[in-house]
């Protein structure tokens, strides 16, 4: 089993590259129990779309 501070690490870095099934698996295991990494899920998400709306015009990283 995962711990908090392993699965909110790895809901970042699954904004920035794909997870492996065995990664997947337990990430969902986690969030089955615990309810304070799925309220972090939940905010990453929201983070990520509103990032999204105001970078829209972002060429790059420059
Ligand atoms: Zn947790």
């Amino acid at each position: 089993m995962l711990t908090c501070k392993h699965t909110t690490r790895l809901l970042s870095e699954a904004l920035d590259r794909p997870l492996s099934k065995r990664e997947y698996l337990a990430l969902r295991l986690h969030l089955l129990f615990c309810r304070g990494c799925r309220a972090f899920r939940q905010n990453i998400d929201v983070l990520r779309k509103v990032s999204r709306s105001f970078m829209g015009r972002d060429d790059g990283p420059n």
